[in-house]
């Protein structure tokens, strides 16, 4: 089987994970969680990173330091994995789920900002929704599959109606727009390091900030809020979301690689997009100038959807389809639901990813570019 995009467990990974189990150092305190955290800061170009257990618990924290409460709402995008709407549901608050721009395949900035004008309305210095009143403390835009909107579009946007800036940038840790990397725009931005993504813990995420106090409340709130270093004392109702030394050691290991990750990825989208120029309706997503993508997955679009994924996933190829839109699940049907053509369901029913593993060989590439061709 060629995986879709699996770990690459090359490095010194070998080497820090033994340390962790020579030592004794495996849990939840060690040297490897602060190195991790230092080199993410380091990367992202943010002053701070707090690692976490997942990248959904990395937005589930993120939103509680917001101050996302019970009947708020959490303006996010409805072409997204479903870890962003889980987060926004886990604080009691409800997604406003904005329809996708059909080229890019991020939150279509303009459907938003008519939104915001005909919709919403400020009040004490907070943006509400008109219809029933409610709090709209937030906006979350998710980079999806590494790329990215006009950032300085959706920020003039949410500082114009006062919505404090989370990204779910767990997909997009190597991408940048205007040369700042992602996850560094909003007030905190979130990375994971679940096993397909560009670089894995097994299981793990983090929280980049240049706020000191929220990069100190998201380490205490993290840790099971103990405020005092010997006895017993919790100061509020905390949570066990912290990262663990012995897949912050593979953290820090995945780290040292991540240059060459990306340049591999951008070979492998390089390879994809000229042996698939001009075959039949296939497009790929559409990248604004601005934008420099990790290519963290390869994804193409086509009306052959269906026959594409049987051939390759016959072929033991694995290709996914793109996730199912947001509205479309049966716990969020009741949600708002922002749009005018439905290009959600349209990406949808052309979209899917192919194999894309950083140590994928060009052979496997040329089968998987074969397949394809062949079902034109
Ligand atoms: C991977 C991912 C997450 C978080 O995933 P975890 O598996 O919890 O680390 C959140 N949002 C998006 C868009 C993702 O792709």
């Amino acid at each position: 089987m060629v995986l879709l995009s699996g770990p690459n467990m090359g490095g010194n990974v070998w080497k820090y994970v033994k340390d962790c189990l020579d030592t004794g150092w495996v849990s939840s305190v060690g040297a490897y969680v602060d190195q991790f955290e230092k080199m993410t800061a380091e990367f992202a170009g943010t002053k701070y990173a707090v690692a976490t257990s997942s990248g959904t618990t990395a937005l589930h924290i993120a939103l509680l330091l917001a101050g996302v409460n019970e009947n708020d709402y959490v303006i996010t995008p409805n072409i997204t994995f479903i870890a962003t709407c889980n987060s926004i549901c886990y604080t009691g608050a409800h997604p406003i789920l904005i329809d996708t721009d059909p080229l890019n395949w991020q939150m279509d900035l303009n459907l938003l900002e008519d939104f915001l004008q005909n919709e919403t309305e400020q009040r004490d210095g907070a943006c509400h929704l008109k219809k029933d009143g409610n709090r709209i403390p937030v906006i979350m835009p998710v980079h999806v599959l590494g790329n990215m909107c006009d950032m300085d579009e959706l920020l003039r946007l949410a500082k114009a109606h006062n919505l404090m800036v989370i990204e779910d940038s767990t997909e997009a840790l190597g991408s940048y727009y205007k040369g700042k990397h992602a996850g560094s725009f909003g007030k905190m931005g979130t990375f994971s390091y679940n096993g397909n993504k560009i670089i894995t813990t097994g299981g793990g995420g983090m929280i980049v900030t240049d706020d000191e106090a929220l990069a100190k409340k998201a380490k205490h709130l993290t840790t099971q809020a103990k405020s005092d270093p010997f006895e017993y004392i919790h100061d509020e109702i905390g949570y066990n979301y912290r990262l663990v030394n012995v897949a912050a050691a593979m953290g820090v290991a995945q780290m040292e690689q991540l240059p060459d990750f990306i340049k591999r990825k951008k070979e492998i989208i390089a390879f994809y997009q000229s042996g698939l120029n001009g075959v039949g309706d296939i497009a790929f997503q559409q990248v604004c100038a601005d934008v420099n993508p990790n290519w963290w997955m390869p994804t193409i679009s086509t009306v052959k959807q269906r026959e594409v994924l049987k051939a390759l996933n016959d072929k033991k190829l694995q290709s996914r389809p793109f996730w199912v839109p947001m509205n479309q699940l049966k716990m969020f049907t009741e949600e708002l639901y922002i749009q005018k053509n439905d290009c959600s369901d349209h990406v949808y029913r052309h979209c899917l990813s192919i194999p894309c593993s950083t140590y994928i060989t060009d052979e496997e590439m040329q089968n998987v570019v074969d397949t394809i061709r062949s079902v034109f």
